[in-house]
């Protein structure tokens, strides 16, 4: 890496979701350069999986007021606060927008594969603290890239990554196996 002083970098945020782009709106507040690494194909990509339910929070609980000053200047109209969106209405009308507006700071089909630090490994760990974020991404075309950051925000949500069934936060005995696909019964 070329020597590039650790607080030039951006701050990666991992996931497009209704966190991570808040996330990306309170950074830009700050002065800070913020650049969302979602997997998906658009923002909101596990929200757009349950399109179809309806949220128990109503629009006036689930837009955040850095997100709306960034979307203020486009003429985004926040909808009626005593209504409840779907998540597909949350996806389309405000998570996409926002996007939108972060335009080429945020990167779609990019999932996160690994986060280190530079030139840091199990065996040397030395002032580790100090070096900046190593993170390496797959896009869905195949190429692969490591970016440099400053910090990294985790926002990649428990969607894909459900917690266990069992207790202490590890799966129940038995869990692992009984949810492998060959141990369904057959139709
Ligand atoms: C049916 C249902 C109804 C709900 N109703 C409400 C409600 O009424 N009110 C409320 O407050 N909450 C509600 N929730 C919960 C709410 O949806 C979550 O709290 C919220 O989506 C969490 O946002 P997030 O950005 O942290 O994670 P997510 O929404 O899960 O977003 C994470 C994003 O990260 C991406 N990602 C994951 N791994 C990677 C990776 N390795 N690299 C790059 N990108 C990655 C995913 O594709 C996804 O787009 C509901 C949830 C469900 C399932």
């Amino acid at each position: 890496m070329n020597a590039i002083a650790t607080d030039q970098l951006p701050v990666l945020v991992i996931g497009a979701g209704p966190v991570g782009l808040a996330a990306a709106a309170h950074l830009f507040e700050r002065g800070l350069e913020p650049l969302v690494l979602e997997a998906g194909p658009a923002a909101g990509a596990a929200v757009r999986e349950w399109s179809h339910m309806r949220l128990f929070s109503t629009w006036g609980e689930v837009t955040d007021p850095a997100a709306e000053k960034l979307l203020a200047p486009t003429g985004w109209v926040k909808p009626d606060t005593a209504t409840y969106p779907t998540g597909g209405d949350w996806a389309e009308s405000y998570l996409q927008p926002l996007a939108d507006v972060l335009g080429d700071k945020v990167r779609f089909g990019a999932t996160v594969t690994g986060v280190s630090r530079a030139g840091r490994d199990r065996i040397v760990d030395s002032d580790r603290e100090a070096q900046p974020f190593v993170v390496h991404v797959a896009y869905a075309d195949g190429r692969e890239e490591r970016l440099f950051a400053q910090a990294v925000i985790d926002a990649s949500g428990t969607w894909s990554t459900p917690s266990p069934a069992g207790a202490s936060g590890l799966p129940a005995l038995g869990e692992r196996t009984a949810a492998r696909p060959d141990h369904l019964p057959r139709p």
